[in-house]
Formats: C-alpha cells, sequence, structure tokens
C-alpha cells in the first residue's frame, strides 16, 4: 500500500485538468494536515492541443512533451507514476498497478477514449489523433505515402513542349491524395546528382484516360517549371 496521509486529495491524471486541479489545490492545502497525490501512467504531461500539428511540422518531442516533475517542481505535490485499475468508493481507495492508493478526497481526471460508435471496421482502417506518438504515426503514413509514389508505375508519357520534344519514359507515377491525384516522377539528371520532382496535382480522372493527365500536365509545367523542362531537353 501507498503510504498517504490522511484528510489526504488523491488526484487521478496528470492531463490538463488534473495538473491544474493539483497546482490550484496546493495553493489551499495546508500542507502540515494534508498532502496532494497526482497518479499517472505516464510521468509526463503531453500539449495535446498541439498535436495535429506534429502531422506536418517538425515538432519535436520537447515541443509537446513535458516531465510532470518539473511543472510540480517545488509545489506541495507528490507525483506516483502507476496505472489506475479501480476506485472502491465503499474502502475509499484507488487500485494501481503501483498498490492501492488511499483517499479522503478524489478527483478523477483521467481524460477520454476514441469512440467508434460501433462503426464496423473503423478502428482497425483509421488512425486516431490522440497523442504525440500516434501523430508521429500520422505523419509517417503520409510520408510513405508519398514514397509509394516513387514505387509504382503509372503510365508511359510523352510530350513535346515549345520545341522540346521530351519523352520522360514509362516511369509516371500516380497517388490518390485527398479528393485528388497527384501524379509525379522522378526525374535525374545527366550528371547523376540533380535530382528533382516533377508533380501535378489533378482532379481524380473519370477513367483512366492519359490524355487527361497529358491535357493538365502541359499546363502545369508550362506555368511552372519551364526552367527545369529546359534542363530536360538535355536528358
Ligand atoms: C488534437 C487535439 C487538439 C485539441 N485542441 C484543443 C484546443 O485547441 N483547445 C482546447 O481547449 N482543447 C483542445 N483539445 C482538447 C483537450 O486536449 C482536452 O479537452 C483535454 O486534454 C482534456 O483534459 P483531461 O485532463 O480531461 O484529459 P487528458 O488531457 O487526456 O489527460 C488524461 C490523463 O490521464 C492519464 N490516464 C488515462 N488513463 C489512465 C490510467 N488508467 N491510469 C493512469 N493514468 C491514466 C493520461 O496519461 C493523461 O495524462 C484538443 C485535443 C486534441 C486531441
Amino acid at each position: 500500500m501507498v503510504n498517504v496521509a490522511p484528510k489526504d486529495i488523491v488526484i487521478l491524471g496528470a492531463g490538463v485538468a488534473g495538473i491544474r486541479a493539483a497546482l490550484d489545490l496546493e495553493k489551499k492545502i495546508d500542507s502540515r494536515t494534508g498532502r496532494i497525490v497526482l497518479v499517472d501512467e505516464n510521468d509526463y504531461h503531453q500539449y495535446l492541443y498541439k498535436i495535429q500539428e506534429v502531422c506536418n511540422k517538425d515538432y519535436e518531442e520537447k515541443d509537446i512533451i513535458v516531465p510532470i516533475f518539473r511543472l510540480i517542481k517545488g509545489k506541495n505535490i507528490e507525483f506516483i507514476k502507476a496505472s489506475v485499475r479501480t476506485v472502491d468508493p465503499e474502502r475509499r481507495v484507488v487500485d494501481t498497478t503501483g498498490g492501492e492508493i488511499p483517499y479522503d478526497i478524489l478527483v478523477i481526471a483521467l481524460g477520454s477514449h476514441i469512440a467508434y460508435f460501433g462503426i464496423e471496421g473503423l478502428e482497425e482502417n483509421s488512425l486516431t489523433l490522440s497523442s504525440f506518438e500516434a501523430a508521429r504515426e500520422i505523419r509517417s503514413r503520409i510520408e510513405e505515402l508519398f514514397k509509394e509514389v516513387a514505387q509504382k508505375t503509372f503510365d508511359t508519357l510523352k510530350f513535346s513542349i515549345r520545341g522540346f520534344d521530351i519523352d520522360l519514359g514509362a516511369k509516371w507515377k500516380k497517388i490518390k491524395y485527398v479528393d485528388d491525384f497527384v501524379i509525379c516522377r522522378n526525374i535525374i539528371m545527366k550528371d547523376e546528382k540533380t535530382q528533382f520532382l516533377l508533380a501535378v496535382l489533378s482532379k481524380p480522372p473519370e477513367s483512366d484516360d492519359i490524355e487527361r493527365y497529358y491535357e493538365q500536365l502541359l499546363d502545369w509545367a508550362v506555368q511552372n517549371s519551364f526552367p527545369d523542362l529546359e534542363k530536360l531537353s538535355t536528358i
């Protein structure tokens, strides 16, 4: 049994609510008569409201995750790292992986669970935005998708533009992204050092008709990548 003095407040969860409750209550509690015990299965706090940015920015772990000891440093708050299993209100104890913790006053701030609303296949086929690690997983899946672009052969495309007759070979790739397709090709110049990605975003085709891509690619290329296309003529 974890040793907790009488008249103690036990706070389950060191998320936004738990930390706020601990810090506010600490100002009101006389340390001679009671203590505040904060329990969480992790010894860090996550700035959850920032994690969506991890999906598309180079956020570091330290920008999102802060050790709990740093938040309660110098305060009359004891931290216990343990996972909460059950609460027995009759005996006024919390059962945790670190043993039983008795309480006089209990604050439950254990956050939420993802709801799948009984929709078949949703849990197995979705990614959740629930933690720093989960956000990193989403980001790496997006990056994987773009890498696939470089591996899947799409079709042969040959086009001429402003006097250049360029055969880009049979290595166009396409990838479905949101409601559109990105089609692109990794171009390696003769010197084998210079590389660039020639890409065009297009609406999903109604058929696999290459001409549709051909027209869109030409328009896009004229507007955006004439210098690159000039280099291509040397391939
Ligand atoms: C992507 C995203 C963006 C958001 N943006 C905003 C925003 O802009 N503004 C806003 O107001 N809110 C935002 N929110 C919501 C906000 O983050 C939550 O409302 C808030 O975190 C809830 O606080 P909480 O303390 O109740 O739970 P949480 O912050 O989830 O904390 C729960 C704590 O309990 C711990 N815990 C859970 N189970 C156990 C267990 N069995 N044993 C031990 N410990 C356990 C967890 O480790 C965690 O530390 C956002 C949330 C997300 C996911």
